[in-house]
């Protein structure tokens, strides 16, 4: 089961990080974010946005020699980033199942997404980059998440794309 997809416009990774922060008001224990698009398209600033709003004080970085980091917020938050190809080949072997904390919150950067690899409840969000400033999010919500539609709809009406 999936949602109708809700698309936003950011035209400032601060304006990301806001948008992150407010879809962080919506997560629970176990849940995971899953954020695809190129390289420099803004899942590393929506991921800050989202741990501060979680109570991370620790800067967030991209996670480039570990395949996960762990922050300690009002939840465990989680950052995995299988953007380069290698990483992938680990989520594989170990189970996306298995990397995930259920009394965590996780984050997951990911280039080319493998549905099948993905929990059955998630959230998408995947990024383009029309120009230098402006962002579009594309979120599509997951099992647990169609009963949050309306209310993280609400929460991001400031972002909608025209
Ligand atoms: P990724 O993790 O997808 O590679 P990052 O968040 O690390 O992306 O980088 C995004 C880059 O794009 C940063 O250099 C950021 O300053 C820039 N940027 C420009 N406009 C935006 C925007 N609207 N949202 C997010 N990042 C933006
Ligand atoms: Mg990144």
């Amino acid at each position: 089961m999936t949602t109708a997809p809700l698309e936003l416009e950011t035209v400032t990774p601060e304006e990301t990080r806001d948008a992150a922060a407010a879809v962080a008001g919506l997560v629970a224990p176990g849940d995971v974010v899953i954020l695809t698009g190129e390289l420099g398209a803004g899942k590393t600033s929506f991921v800050q946005g989202a741990a501060r709003a979680l109570g991370v004080t620790e800067p967030v970085l991209s996670p480039t020699f570990v395949l996960v980091r762990e922050y300690r917020g009002d939840v465990p938050v989680y950052h995995v980033d299988v953007y380069r190809l290698e990483r992938i080949q680990e989520v594989l072997d170990l189970g996306i199942e298995d990397l995930l904390d259920p009394a965590g919150v996780a984050f997951i950067e990911w280039g080319d997404v493998i549905e099948q690899l993905l929990p059955t409840s998630h959230l998408e969000v995947r990024f383009s980059a029309p120009d230098d400033q402006r962002r579009r999010l594309r979120m599509t919500g997951h099992g647990s998440w169609i009963p949050r539609w309306e209310r993280l709809e609400s929460a991001l009406v400031r972002w909608v794309a025209a």
